[in-house]
């Protein structure tokens, strides 16, 4: 299975896209992810996309497109994936087009995670993740608070707060999700692969709704 998922920051893609990585065995490629690691690691393509994170706008097409050309040739991505966050605009998803045609393995399903923007801007700006890198499990002050103040439930390690969930810059990405990366949804409404899930309310019941999206029994 070849999937994507679109939805605006703060709807909840990273986490059902952990979920359904889980379940279906399928590697997990978060472009939010592989691009702080890019800037953590002080790569080429990480110091060219920091000026632009920081902002809360979109890194310029040829990282991205040379970052998931790589990735999705790989051996690893041979027998399906699950795409989060890549593509954001209209150039992205053509050129995700000509890759896959390329490779024989068109997408097979685009999940829409739509959420009201009211509850956006509140998921964000109180969402903490795991420092530990192999654990990153996410956490809410509010919706999900960990048992004990700034330590991960399951592993123990710090609770860190993403530089760009800061209020200031999250209105920034949402903004720029508006402009750039809705059009994405009539683009894949028109190739007939969109499946819109309701994003809101207890996250079981919405990967519950995500399988039957993807056709997958529980
Ligand atoms: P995310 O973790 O998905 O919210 O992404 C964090 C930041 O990484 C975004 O605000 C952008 O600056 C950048 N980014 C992530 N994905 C893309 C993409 N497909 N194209 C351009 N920039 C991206």
């Amino acid at each position: 299975m070849r999937i994507l998922f679109l939805g605006a920051p703060g709807a909840g893609k990273g986490t059902q896209c952990k979920r359904l990585s889980a379940k279906l065995n399928l590697p997990h490629l978060s472009s939010g992810d592989l691009l702080r690691e890019a800037v953590k690691a002080g790569s080429p393509a990480g110091v060219e996309a920091k000026g632009y994170m920081d902002k809360g706008v979109l890194v310029p097409d040829p990282v991205l497109i040379k970052m998931f050309g790589e990735k999705l040739s790989s051996q690893e991505c041979k027998n399906g994936f699950i795409l989060d966050g890549f593509p954001r605009n209209l150039a992205q998803a053509q050129s995700l087009d000509e890759l896959l045609e390329s490779l024989k393995s068109n997408l097979t399903t685009v999940i829409n995670l739509e959420v009201d923007d009211s509850l956006l801007t509140e998921r964000i700006c109180g969402r903490w993740t795991c420092s530990n890198k192999a654990c990153a499990a996410v956490y809410h002050v509010k919706f999900a608070p960990p048992k004990a103040e700034g330590k991960c439930d399951v592993c123990g390690s710090e609770l860190g707060q993403r530089a760009d969930d800061k209020e200031e810059l999250v209105k920034a990405r949402l903004n720029t999700y508006r402009e750039q990366t809705q059009p994405l949804i009539e683009y894949y409404t028109q190739k007939k692969l969109l499946k819109t899930v309701k994003g809101e309310g207890d996250q079981e019941e919405i990967f519950q709704d995500i399988l039957k999206s993807t056709k997958v029994t529980a």
